[in-house]
Parts: C-alpha cells; structure tokens; sequence
C-alpha cells in the first residue's frame, strides 16, 4: 500500500486551496478527484463573485473568512495574473421600507469588518447607473468577479511546483481510520488503497456521504444533506450596467441579481429552488419568476431577452425552514478522529473564501503558518 502525508478528496477551488496551502507547508499531498478535471463541480457553477463579507452573521466563519479571503484572493490574482474586476455592486431598495433594510445592512457589514460601503440616494445611484430604477442604494466598491477557472489553474499550478499530485477518475470509494491516521480505498479506472496520516474531505455537495464512508466517523457528527438549486439565466440583450446590481436579500438567498462575468456578459440569478436529488437542469418557465423581479430595478428590460443557462447546487446542510447556515468546518476536536477534516455547506461565499478556508483548515490540522 502506497503511503503519503495527506490526501484531499475534492478538485473544486476549496479542495485545490487547501492541497496547495498543505503542499507548500512541505507535506506530500495528492488530491483525488472523480470527475477528469479540477472544478467541473459547484466550483463551475457560481456567480464568479468576490464578495464583500456583507450579509453573512457576526462571528461566523462565513463572516470571517470571506473578509480575509477576499483580501487574499485579491493579493493572489495580483500575483498570479488571475483576470478579475473590481467592478463593484450596488444593494438597491426598490420598495417601500426597504430604504431602512439598506441601513441595517450597512451597520451589519460594519460589524463584519466591511467599512467601505457608501449610502446613495437615488440620484446618486442613478448618477452611476442610468438605466437603475430605486429609492436608494449602497454602494460595495471592494466586490468584484474573477475568472475562477484562471484561479483554479493557478492553484493547481502551486499544488505542483510544490511536488503534489491531483489524480482524476479517483474517487474515494471508502476508508477507515486506523492506528496511524487512514486507509483509503480510491476507484475508478485504476483502483488502489492507500494510507495517509492526514485526511481532508472536500467533496463539496458529496462531503456528508465521504465522512459516511469513512469507518470510525461518529454518524451524530455528520449533518444531513439538503440541496437548494441556483438557476441562472442569460441575458441577450445589452445590460446598460458596470456594477453588479443586487436587490435586498431573500430567504435563503441574495435575491435574483445582475452580474456580469469578465467576458461582459451579464446573466441574471441565482434563485432559490429546494430539491431532493441533484438536477442541473434549469426549467425555462422560472423565466416568469425573473422578468418582473429584475424590473423592479431595470424597468425596460426587454420582453423575451432572457434566456435559460446554467444552474449550480448550493450544498445546504440546513432544512429550507432555516435560512442560514455556517460553514462547517470539523476538525478532531469536533468528531474525536486523529488527522479528519470535513468541510461540510461549503455554498457561497466559498469561492471568495477559499484561501482563508485553507489557512482555516492548516490550523485545524497543526500545520505551521
Ligand atoms: C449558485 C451558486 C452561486 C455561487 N456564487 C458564488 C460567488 O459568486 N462567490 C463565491 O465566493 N462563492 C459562490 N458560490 C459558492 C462556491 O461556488 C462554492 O463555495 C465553491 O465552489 C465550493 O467549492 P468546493 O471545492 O467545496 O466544492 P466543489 O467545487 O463542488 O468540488 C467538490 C469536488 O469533489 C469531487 N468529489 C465528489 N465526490 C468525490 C469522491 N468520492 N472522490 C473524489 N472526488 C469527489 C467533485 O467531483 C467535485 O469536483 C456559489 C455557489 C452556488 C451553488
């Protein structure tokens, strides 16, 4: 049996920020992976959105480290030559009593650690965006959007040069803990068992049933599965907007917004729909859902301009009668297994996240910074 430091179930961004994080900490790392690329999973199917840190509960690891990780995440495309804009986003009340919602957002987002955003009336908001219907908005100057797939290539680009390896149609099909940390069973084309001291599990929406899989787990520590699709739908007309528009949130999500990806395109989304099993598909008719949420701030949104795109798969860890959740991130203390770490509900902000998730998760581990 082939034995090495560490292996990290999961090639999506979260997966490849903490192998390459581990990888330059000097350990030997591999990163098994089922599908034949990195981020063919959640991590292809987002907002492409480098958020704020605005909306998520003081003190939570959302909170925290989406503040930090975006400052990362800045400093890294910088570095690395990742395209991304700092394009901006506007929050905008289009309904009486929203205006106040705005000024409790702000004051929230103070409390995050976000001090930058800027109330606008509308002739403000309209100075910027002409086309903008609202009462008021609040200006995020540090949102923006990245090219994620550059910024995944990139990451694994570092797990290499610091002597990782990713292996793809490789899944984690079982394993256990043993004495000196886990054998693992990997599938697929070229099945293998081998043994690592420390086990990272970012499966993404498969988390919960790798830590099932995994002998030794307590089952009481693993949370239950729930999906909430994400539909997303293009737009064929020109958007006369530079910033991402968003509404005031809605349970269980940011509201249907506008944003923009680095190729100029603009696409509207994602809703909320709750399912029981994974289905990507996105069902033409919610289009009727999306034409009068957006005109609520870009009236002359042409009839017919809206077309189906794609859908991504918020992995909830929470029944839909809870609207917030926390990341979930177990280390031993939390499940009593030597060298585990689950990351569990790892929905957004996860991507803008990602680098402080793996400085997070080295912590957990006792790796030195
Ligand atoms: C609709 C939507 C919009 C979002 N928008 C944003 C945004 O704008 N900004 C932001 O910061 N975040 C956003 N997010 C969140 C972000 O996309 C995720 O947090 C992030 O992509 C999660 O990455 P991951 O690596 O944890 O999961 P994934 O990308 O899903 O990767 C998990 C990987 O594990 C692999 N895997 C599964 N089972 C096995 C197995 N048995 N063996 C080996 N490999 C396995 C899968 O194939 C997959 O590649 C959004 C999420 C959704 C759903």
């Amino acid at each position: 049996m082939d034995r090495i430091d560490c292996v990290v179930v999961g090639a999506g961004v979260v997966g490849l920020s903490v192998a390459r994080k581990l990888a330059q900490a000097g350990l030997d790392v591999i990163v098994l992976e089922d599908a034949g690329d990195i981020g063919t999973g959640t991590s292809s199917r987002n907002s492409e959105v480098i958020h704020a840190g605005i909306y998520y509960p003081a003190g939570s690891l959302m909170a925290q480290l989406c503040v930090s990780g975006k400052k990362m995440l800045y400093g890294y495309c910088d570095d690395h030559g990742v395209p991304y804009r700092r394009c901006g986003k506007l929050i905008v009340a289009t309904a009486e009593g929203e205006d106040s919602k705005l000024g409790s957002i702000k004051a929230h987002a103070e409390a995050n650690g976000v001090d930058d955003l800027q109330a606008l009336t509308e002739a403000d908001a309209r100075a910027l965006e002409p086309a903008l219907k609202c009462t008021g908005a609040l200006l995020s100057p540090s949102t923006g959007i990245i090219d994620s797939h550059a910024y995944m290539l990139a990451l694994r680009g570092d797990i290499e040069n610091a002597g990782g390896a990713l292996a793809f149609h490789a899944p984690l099909m079982r394993g256990k803990a043993v004495r000196d940390g886990f054998e693992i069973e990997v599938g697929g084309g070229a099945p293998m068992t081998i043994g690592c001291r420390l086990l990272v599990n970012s499966a993404g929406l498969s988390a919960p049933a790798i830590a099932r899989a995994i002998d030794g787990v307590p089952a009481d520590r693993i949370p239950t599965s729930y999906y909430a699709k994400g539909n997303y739908f293009s737009c064929s007309a020109r958007a006369p907007f530079s910033r991402l528009i968003y509404p005031v949130p809605e349970s269980g999500g940011l509201g249907v917004h506008l944003t923009i990806d680095m190729g100029g395109q603009a696409k509207f989304g994602p809703d909320v729909e709750w399912l029981d099993r994974l289905d990507y598909t996105v069902d033409p008719a919610r289009a009727e859902k999306f034409y009068p949420a957006i005109r609520r701030y870009w009236p002359s949104l042409p009839d017919g301009a809206l077309s189906p795109s794609y859908a991504g798969i918020r992995p909830k860890i929470v029944p839909p009668a809870i609207a917030r959740q926390d990341f979930m991130i177990q280390g031993p203390r939390d499940h009593g297994v030597a060298g585990l770490i689950n990351l569990f509900g790892i929905e957004s902000p996860g991507l803008t996240s990602s680098l402080a998730i793996a400085e997070h998760v080295a912590a957990l581990a006792d790796i030195p910074r």
